[in-house]
């Protein structure tokens, strides 16, 4: 579960780290509202209007902006709410903006210039340990300093058993150049933000940028954060966060009825049972030179209810041109899952509108097949698992 910056900042915050302080407003009057209070708490004449939307690269898209004024704070949030924000980590078609965060302005404190950093903190599935991502070169363009000067951007395994030890902190202090009070600030503020990272199960925690302010602050000003799905049953109060604004309404939908869906951007419709076997099949989609539309297991019970009900999910996704369903028939026979299939597809028949690979293995597999082919219906059955690729690939080229 993804979460909006002002939700994450909230979290940093009750871990004890120093956050560029904000309040979220979804109205221009609001926002007012919120920023006369924030000024009567920190004495900020200046504001950061920041579209809450679950996308980076919001400040190039134009969605962080800087209000000098009430008036300009009015304005601005008036422009940023309800705009379809671009970004390179947006869809194409862009994001709808319903919250803003308004945010103390702490790059000029006295007009004097900030430090920028980069630390992120995330899972590293290659050594099983947590890893500590940071740089000096911090701000908008991180992606283009890991490109041209990877050398810049340093790395630290940390093993979940230990956490972090001060010799990490210290290592990563040092590393930025800082000194002094600034090194023992960045030291906390990294054993905090680990301690964030660790305790709300999280997979992703990532500053950027990190500032330290000509006072010797070190502070959050950005946060994007992961939360691990299977750990949120630990977290109940992190349950309200998810904002299904931000979800892709076909998994959303998908999940409500209890299917494993994940939207991807080709042109296969796959129907799987099992992850392992819905990876297969993606994987040799692919090799035989097609894109899957979307990863999705039916999991045990593959009955006519549920496959009708998965055909009504992959056919919402308008990229899909064929289908491709490969089931494993073990202690569900294929002849009762082939049976679901026609049955599913006769039902839908004025809905469905592309070819159907039908490929069903295991028990039965053979009077399966015959249930298929004499369907009358628009199915290609295959017996191989290469084979149904292949037919996949084939119809594909002749629609
Ligand atoms: P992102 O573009 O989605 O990563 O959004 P960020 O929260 O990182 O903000 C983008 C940029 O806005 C930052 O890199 C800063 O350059 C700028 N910015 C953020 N907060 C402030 C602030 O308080 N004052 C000023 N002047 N600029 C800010
Ligand atoms: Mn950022």
């Amino acid at each position: 579960m993804n979460l909006h910056e002002y939700q994450a900042k909230e979290i940093l915050s009750g871990f004890g780290v120093r956050i560029q302080r904000g309040y979220v407003a979804s109205t221009p009057e609001n926002a007012v509202a919120v920023a006369n209070k924030l000024n009567e708490e920190t004495g900020s004449d200046f504001f950061v209007i920041k579209a809450q939307v679950h996308a980076g690269g919001r400040g190039k898209g134009g969605g962080v902006k800087l209000a000098k004024s009430i008036d300009e704070v009015y304005s601005v949030s008036d422009k940023i709410l309800g705009m379809n924000l671009i970004t390179p980590q947006t869809p194409k078609e862009g994001k709808k903006v319903h919250q803003v965060l308004i945010a103390e302005d702490v790059y000029y404190p006295g007009g004097s210039e900030v430090e920028e950093y980069y630390i992120s903190v995330l899972l590293n599935r290659a050594t099983a340990k947590n890893m500590i991502m940071y740089s000096s070169e911090g701000g908008m363009d991180i992606e283009a300093v890991a490109e041209s000067t990877p050398e810049l951007i340093h790395t630290l395994d940390v093993s979940p058993s230990t956490g972090l030890t001060v010799k990490d902190a210290n290592e990563i202090a040092s590393n930025l150049n800082l000194k002094g009070n600034a090194k023992e600030e960045m030291i906390s503020f990294v054993k905090a933000l680990y301690d964030a990272y660790d305790k709300s199960d999280s997979s992703l925690f990532e500053i950027n940028p990190v500032i330290k302010t000509s006072d010797d602050k070190i502070l959050a000003v950005d946060a994007k954060v992961t939360i691990d799905d299977n750990a949120l049953f630990r977290h109940p109060d992190y349950l309200e966060l998810r904002d299904v604004r931000e979800e892709n309404p076909i998994e959303v939908e998908a999940k409500e009825v209890g299917l494993n869906y994940v939207d991807l951007d080709g042109n296969v419709g796959c129907m799987v049972n099992g992850a392992g076997l819905a990876m297969a099949t993606m994987d040799l989609i692919k090799q035989a030179g097609g894109e899957p539309a979307n990863f999705l297991d039916v999991g045990g019970t593959a009955d006519s209810e549920r496959v009708e009900t998965a055909f009504r999910i992959i056919i919402k996704d308008p990229n899909v041109k064929a289908i491709l369903v490969n089931i494993f028939g073990g202690i569900v026979r294929c002849d009762r899952v082939a049976n679901g299939i026609v049955d599913a597809c006769k039902n839908m028949k004025d809905e469905i509108s592309v070819p159907i690979i039908v490929r069903l293995e295991g028990t039965n597999s053979k009077i399966a097949k015959e249930i298929i082919d004499s369907s009358g219906l628009n199915f290609h059955s295959a017996v191989e698992f290469k084979e149904a690729a292949d037919k996949v690939q084939k119809v594909l080229e002749t629609t």
